[in-house]
């Protein structure tokens, strides 16, 4: 049994009600490998910000759950090295399906776990939320739940259809499950495919895809049923467009990939709406800056020379994110 606390990580609380009141939100991005994490704390140590990093099913099978927590704790000094003084690093376990799972995030160090009930009806999804609650509460580690389903694909955490979180539902939910932050459902999904091209439509000026707005109406709705309380967005990428063409310029396929509007994202960031889910950003410029090297070096063979340059487009991202998107920048001095 490891605490967080020891390792130098700090759970959610602080985090969001400092963002719910100064009006901006808490980037969480998704990590999988060193470069990955090197590139976040970078940029969160150059601007300060406060992160939360997460860890997926998929992230758990490719990169081991024990490694990825030394890498957390390995985070919290390197930002110190890096000149942050007082990081304020939240690890967190993104999409957690069982109670045992949690548990063991809970035991091993991590300050911060997802129970996603969502699929199941609603009484059950109070009854797993509040047994994960239960226990981690005791460890001070934080819990997200979610309520209404969000459509797409994102590490074997897949619907067909979103259906909208319930506003009338939130109150009871957040009461009897004791859950310190709430998922909702208001028209992001995961993945980069969010939007099939019917749904949008074309903007004549530059002949690419407009998804269909959030829906803002229900997430105000939520907000007053439940004031100041903790919300999250889940797949809240933006599918940067020069990113998907320099992957298709070198030799990548993607179709039609469609996010969700960088100025929707920053309203919604003003709200209650204090953690942001990015993930498929980061893959997206990732793999752009590796086909570059690959077409324009065909004869390198050093995996530093394509990961270095893939790390450094990520951080450029996470950057740009943090400063022109959520508005975290500075909210961790
Ligand atoms: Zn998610």
């Amino acid at each position: 049994m490891v605490n967080y606390k020891d390792l130098g990580l700090v759970n959610t609380v602080e985090m969001f009600k400092k963002a719910v009141a100064g009006g901006y939100a808490i980037p969480a991005f998704n990590f999988n490998n060193m470069e990955q994490m090197q590139a976040i704390i970078q940029a969160c140590a150059e601007t300060k910000s406060p992160v939360i990093l997460q860890v997926s099913s998929g992230a758990r099978k490719y990169a081991n759950q024990t490694i990825l927590r030394y890498m957390a704790e390995g985070a919290v000094q390197y930002a110190k090295e890096l000149g942050w003084e007082h990081p304020q690093i939240c690890l967190h376990l993104d999409h957690g399906d069982t109670f045992e799972l949690c548990k063991s995030c809970v035991d091993m160090g991590f300050s911060s776990v997802m129970i996603d009930a969502s699929s199941l009806p609603f009484e059950e999804n109070i009854k797993l939320t509040k047994q994960v609650v239960e226990y981690a509460h005791k460890y001070d580690v934080t819990v997200e739940a979610e309520l209404g389903v969000l459509a797409g694909v994102e590490d074997e955490v897949s619907a067909e259809e979103s259906h909208y979180t319930k506003p009338e539902e939130v109150i009871e939910f957040a009461t009897r499950s004791g859950c310190d932050s709430l998922a909702i459902s208001i028209g992001t999904s995961h993945g980069a495919y969010k939007f099939k091209p019917e749904q949008c439509k074309v903007d004549p000026a530059t002949g690419r895809l407009v998804p269909p707005p959030l829906a803002f109406d229900v997430l105000h709705e939520i907000e007053k049923k439940l004031p100041g309380f903790p919300i999250v967005l889940h797949g809240s990428s933006s599918v940067p467009q020069e990113e998907v063409d320099t992957i298709n310029k070198y030799g990548g396929a993607l179709k039609a990939a469609v996010g969700i509007p960088e100025e929707q994202l920053r309203e919604a960031a003003k709200s209650a709406v204090c953690k942001i889910n990015i993930d498929s950003d980061s893959r997206l410029a990732m793999t752009a800056a590796i086909r570059k090297v690959f077409a324009e070096k065909p004869a390198e063979f050093d995996p530093r020379k394509y990961l270095g340059p893939a790390r450094d487009s990520m951080k450029k991202l996470y950057m740009h994110k943090i400063i022109n998107v959520l508005g975290s920048a500075g909210k961790a001095e």
